[in-house]
């Protein structure tokens, strides 16, 4: 047996699992079925009054969603973790357990394109209102906090611009107004960032992206900081609003996790390599990368993040006739949302991601047409650049009126 002090590294291999309780398999089993046979009505009941540990219905609970909780508990640090269908299964399961008709949640200055929808839809169908706020200064926040307020919603690097918002000064601010905050931490990873370290009371994932990073799963994980409340979570939202996860795609994800450093190491280099290679292309016009100096947060950036990850976004000239041109001239890098795959991605948010946010938001968040997302894969950055290269020649011959100089 391994002891509680081995690294995450080392924890995500091995964590909770002991191959003797499931017929010596070296991994852990899918139990892929809906409901566990009782040994007598007695045992039934016990289990249902609570009197007895055991499983009784996958909604409930499964072995192997159990082992891929445990292991994403480790890794962000906190005291109990949920597995969801999609990582906006995660998002509304976390929102409806913390707020009530009435409220009113404050969001970094950009937010995933469906969470702004479900927001959307609170304040019309439940009253609770929302508002943006870049959260840069203690006077702003403190200012922007209402008497219904329950609670800040953060995304950081904020999608896809790649802004920063500082964390451990917006848990500041929260803790002193017994605010609760909730990160969306997909853009990071849990290997690049751990806000329930510095504070933060739940943290949550789409799954479908850096974790699995495979491509072939859609799912969401929550961490929370507090054992009973996540237990409360469990047995209340998850279990009666019921966007839970299949215990095959759980099954991916324990087997997506145990590579999840490795990846991201080579995500964060291959990114490194891209960036300079993109600072060079005079087709580009401004670049977004979070550990690149001139990032007007990279300071925010390297404090809280190990690395800054596979995530680059840049305005190309020649605005969205260019940027379409542009992506139907690549060949190896496919079109398509989604990040954190072996393959190299490339999106235009306008009119993809973020086209559910009305024009006028969209360009306050920074979204312009110009404007790409690419998600550096793992392919050797060498082919990555010759297929950019190419594609921008592509664009230069056919917009040759682009002023590059
Ligand atoms: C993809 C994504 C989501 C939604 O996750 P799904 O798994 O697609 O439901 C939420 N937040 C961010 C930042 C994402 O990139």
């Amino acid at each position: 047996m391994h002891n509680k002090e081995v690294k995450k590294e080392t924890s995500l291999i091995h964590k909770g699992y002991v191959s003797k309780n499931h017929h010596d398999s070296l991994t852990i089993p899918l139990y892929q079925t809906s409901t566990f046979a009782f040994s007598s009505a007695e045992e039934g009941e016990r289990r249902f009054a609570g009197e007895e540990s055991g499983n009784i219905y996958s909604r409930l609970g499964n072995p192997t969603v159990s082992l891929l909780e445990e292991r994403m508990m480790e890794l962000e640090s906190g005291k109990g973790a949920l597995a969801f269908g999609s990582g906006m299964a995660a998002v509304s399961a976390v929102l409806l357990h913390v707020i009530k008709s009435g409220d009113h949640i404050m969001c970094s200055r950009g937010i995933y394109g469906c969470t702004f929808g479900l927001l959307e839809m609170f304040e019309e169908k439940f009253n609770i209102s929302h508002s943006f706020h870049a959260m840069e200064t203690e006077e702003e926040i403190e200012a922007a906090i209402r008497p219904n307020t329950a609670c800040l919603y953060i995304e950081t690097p904020i999608n896809p611009t790649m802004e920063i918002v500082d964390l451990s000064l917006v848990i500041k601010i929260a803790k002193k107004h017994g605010i609760k905050v909730i990160v969306d931490n997909t853009f990071s990873s849990p290997f690049l960032q751990n806000p329930l370290e510095m504070g933060a009371d739940y943290v949550l994932h789409s799954a479908t992206k850096y974790i699995n990073g495979h491509g072939d799963v859609i799912a969401g994980l929550l961490v929370g900081n507090d054992a009973d409340d996540m237990m409360k979570l469990r047995m209340t939202v998850q279990k009666d609003v019921g966007g839970i996860i299949s215990p095959f795609d759980a099954w991916l994800l324990i087997r997506g996790l145990k590579t999840l450093h490795v990846r991201m190491d080579r995500h964060t280099q291959n990114a490194g390599t891209v960036l300079s290679y993109l600072k060079n292309e005079p087709f580009v016009e401004n670049i977004y990368y979070p550990f690149d100096e001139s990032h007007p947060q990279y300071h925010i950036a390297k404090k809280q993040m190990k690395a800054g990850g596979g995530l680059i976004s840049f305005t190309i000239r020649g605005g969205k006739e260019a940027a379409q041109l542009f992506l139907n001239s690549l060949s190896l890098i496919k079109i398509a949302v989604s990040l954190g795959d072996a393959e190299t991605l490339i999106q235009h948010p306008a009119t993809m991601t973020h086209s559910v946010i009305p024009e006028m938001e969209r360009e306050k968040m920074g979204i312009t047409h110009s404007l790409l997302r690419v998600s550096v894969g793992l392919e050797h950055p060498e082919d990555l650049i010759n297929d950019l290269k190419q594609a921008f020649i592509k664009v230069q011959d056919q917009m040759p009126t682009t002023n590059v100089n």
